[in-house]
């Protein structure tokens, strides 16, 4: 599988130095392991090690479990690190205490939240959502219709071209992706919550994609609930526990069908009968992975103490450079920018559409650059700003630019289909 990288190091113009010199973030790169030989640009697909979780997680497992065992839910408070992570994910994305919790993953928080949403406006009879959303949020929302026959699935992009022709009167629920996993899109979620309210509905934003790498403003924007992931720009580990947001004045109100012993008001009284805690554990099921939890620790640490405006002005100013870079080659080859230009609409990736995509990042990755593919034919460069230089965005383009123009991406051995795309 190690096949011989060769990474061409290309040289790197002094302006580009510069602007790496001049970087209010720079110091945020030694807080992560990045491979030798390696531009990691699929950080929005599982985002690096910090070099502190080595040790942190360790303890986890040699101080806590191993000589703590029992006494450590106490102890090493992990029995409230779904509150504290979850305060720490809210702060930032713009949520009070008290409002998140770090649960679950996406996928089972899409659920408790679109139950949530349904109880919360009884009577109304649809939900609304994206076709073109990350599939399991959707396979997720089939699957509280089949079991809500009173209710109906709508999509933008079956129903109508524009979610908002389909906000209505009868609408219980919208669920909509803050960044567009494939095409990099950023909604205004201000604007769009607002419309949601306007409708008497409850708006419920997937923070996958923008979590860690835009100023999200949960509260400020009114938004009720929201879900997210911490494996991608939270570097919090594979398949790290995600987190899920209520805001204040539904907490009391909202039911969610997985009512569970960790959502119930008094956990530890072990009642006969299922009484909702008051707050946002009342989101909870069950027992955590508290090792996975436990990796939330570092990932957030290492960039909790920068202010996410920085975050997103780097991130802006990588995705301007690449875009500068390989609009030009792009246009050449027949490829095509699918992530918008504007920045009041863009996230933190470059997305680019081409018939031979797949065989592209593959020869990316043979050169130490590494992107993702999305069948059919995109592929996907995520840039995440607390790790990387302009020098590596340069670099990347120019590997990208080779790659195109002498069309080594026709080797054969780039070309072979792997499961994990
Ligand atoms: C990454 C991602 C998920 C992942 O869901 P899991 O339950 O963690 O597998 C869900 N939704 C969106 C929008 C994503 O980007």
């Amino acid at each position: 599988m190690n096949q011989a990288v060769s990474v061409k190091v290309a040289s790197v113009p002094l302006e580009i130095e510069q602007r790496d010199a001049a970087d209010p973030l720079r110091h945020l790169q030694a807080r992560f392991h990045l491979p030798q030989g390696k531009v990691y640009l699929a950080g929005n697909s599982l985002g690096p090690a910090p070099v502190a979780a080595f040790d942190d997680i360790e303890a986890a497992v040699r101080k806590e479990w191993a000589e703590g065992l029992v006494q450590s839910w106490n102890d090493a408070d992990w029995f409230s690190l779904v509150d504290t992570l979850g305060d720490r994910i809210g702060a930032l994305v713009g949520a009070a205490a008290g409002q998140t919790v770090a649960c679950d993953s996406v996928s089972i928080n899409v659920y408790k939240a679109l139950h949530a949403g349904l109880s919360l406006r009884p009577g109304r009879t649809t939900i609304v959502a994206e076709a073109g959303s990350f599939p399991t949020d959707l396979y997720v929302a089939e699957g509280v219709v089949a079991g809500r026959p009173d209710i109906k699935l709508l999509l933008e992009g079956v129903d109508a071209d524009n979610i908002e022709e389909l906000i209505d009167e009868r609408t219980a629920v919208v669920l909509v992706n803050h960044v567009d996993y494939k095409s990099g899109e950023l909604r205004d979620m201000a604007a769009l919550t607002s419309r949601i309210h306007a409708a008497g509905a409850i708006a419920i934003w997937d923070l996958c994609h923008s979590a860690g790498v835009i100023a999200v403003e949960l509260d400020a924007c009114d938004v009720d609930l929201a879900i997210g992931c911490t494996y991608k720009y939270l570097n919090c580990g594979p398949g790290a526990p995600a987190f899920i947001y209520a805001a204040k004045r539904h907490q009391a109100t909202l039911r969610q069908p997985l009512s569970g012993w960790w959502g119930h008001a008094a956990p530890f009284a072990f009642e006969v009968g299922y009484r909702p805690d008051n707050g946002a554990r009342r989101l909870l099921c069950g027992t955590q992975p508290i090792l996975s939890l436990r990796a939330l620790n570092t990932g957030l640490a290492a960039i909790e103490d920068v202010a996410m405006a920085d975050i997103r002005a780097k991130s802006l100013a990588m995705s301007d450079l690449f875009i500068d870079l390989v609009e030009q080659t792009c246009r050449d080859h027949g490829a095509t920018l699918v992530t918008p230009r504007d920045h009041a609409i863009r996230g933190s990736q470059v997305s680019i559409t081409f018939e031979n995509g797949y065989a592209v990042v593959q020869a990316l990755m043979a050169r130490g650059i590494v992107g993702d593919f999305r069948a059919p034919d995109m592929m996907r460069f995520g840039f995440a700003p607390a790790y990387l230089s302009f020098a590596d965005v340069y670099r990347a383009a120019d590997a990208f630019n080779d790659v195109m123009t002498s069309g080594s991406w026709r080797e054969e051995r780039f070309n072979r289909r792997r499961a994990v795309t």
